[in-house]
């Protein structure tokens, strides 16, 4: 039988609430849920690992806490500031967390296919990034769309934080060959829509994941709190749970 006990922070949002069911279906035990107001330690002591989906401004205050008490953790919120990200892998030397800005199969399918595309169309493609999201979605561009221009700047040998272009407006001129363009659409309750388009001149090339369900995300986030298990420190993502590495 499983020692996991989970604890689920922003229980009571749209992830926490799919995550608290997908643990159920999943047989795995919630022992602590918390929200805005509630006090972390006495929940955490509860549990054995945390996933966490509430805001990235929770972020600090929760890694202090695992630390602290050496729990494992499963990071699903997204948004995370550049030094946020660092004090994430820092943590991650004590502890073992994994952090994915999408838990689906089939956006890591996506993020696969995306290294693909880019090696075998190689550099004469101009790459953008559209994603779509419902209106209440606080963060922009999305996790997901975030770490798919990492996966293209990765292979052109591109920074995301120097080449990513974040939309356009005005007299910005024609596009340079190493800009990565990344579009971000808000509206109606949009789960989560992802398309990363090669475009050449005479051809256009379109990879797209849309999840039409939070269950995918939450099921996943279960089993790599599962997977997490007894796994030493170390910043481990979805295609590790997944086994696509
Ligand atoms: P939401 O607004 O519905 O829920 C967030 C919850 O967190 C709310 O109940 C809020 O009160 C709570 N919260 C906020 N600050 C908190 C704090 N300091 N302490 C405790 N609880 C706090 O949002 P959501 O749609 O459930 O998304 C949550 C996060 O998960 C976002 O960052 C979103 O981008 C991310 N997300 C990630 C994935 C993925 O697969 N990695 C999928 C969907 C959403």
């Amino acid at each position: 039988m499983s020692a996991l006990h989970l604890l689920v922070t922003g229980c009571k949002g749209r992830m926490g609430q799919a995550v608290i069911a997908a643990a159920a279906a999943q047989g795995v035990t919630v022992s602590a849920t918390m929200d805005v107001g509630d006090p972390l330690l006495p929940a955490l002591s509860q549990s054995t690992s945390v996933i966490d989906f509430s805001s990235y401004h929770f972020t600090d205050e929760l890694l202090t806490a695992c630390l602290e008490q050496k729990k494992s953790l499963v990071i699903g919120t997204t948004g995370h500031t550049t030094e946020q990200l660092a004090r994430i892998r820092e943590a991650s030397l004590s502890l073992p967390i994994v952090f994915a800005s999408n838990y689906s199969v089939g956006v890591n399918t996506l993020f696969w296919l995306t290294r693909k595309a880019a090696e075998l169309l190689g550099p004469d493609f101009d790459l953008e990034v559209l994603e779509m999201h419902h209106r209440m979605k606080k963060d922009a561009p999305s996790g997901t769309a975030r770490t798919l221009v990492e996966i293209l700047a990765d292979v052109r040998g591109l920074e995301y934080d120097q080449d990513c272009r974040h939309g356009r407006f005005g007299d910005v001129g024609a596009r340079t060959p190493k800009e990565i363009g990344v579009h971000a659409i808000r509206g109606g309750d949009v789960v989560g829509d992802h398309t990363v388009i090669f475009a050449n001149v005479g051809e256009r090339v379109e990879l797209t994941h849309k999840a039409s369900s939070r269950d995918t995300f939450a099921g996943g986030a279960v089993r790599a709190a599962r997977w997490l298990e007894g796994k030493p420190a170390g910043l481990y993502d979805m295609q590790d749970v997944l086994g696509l590495k």
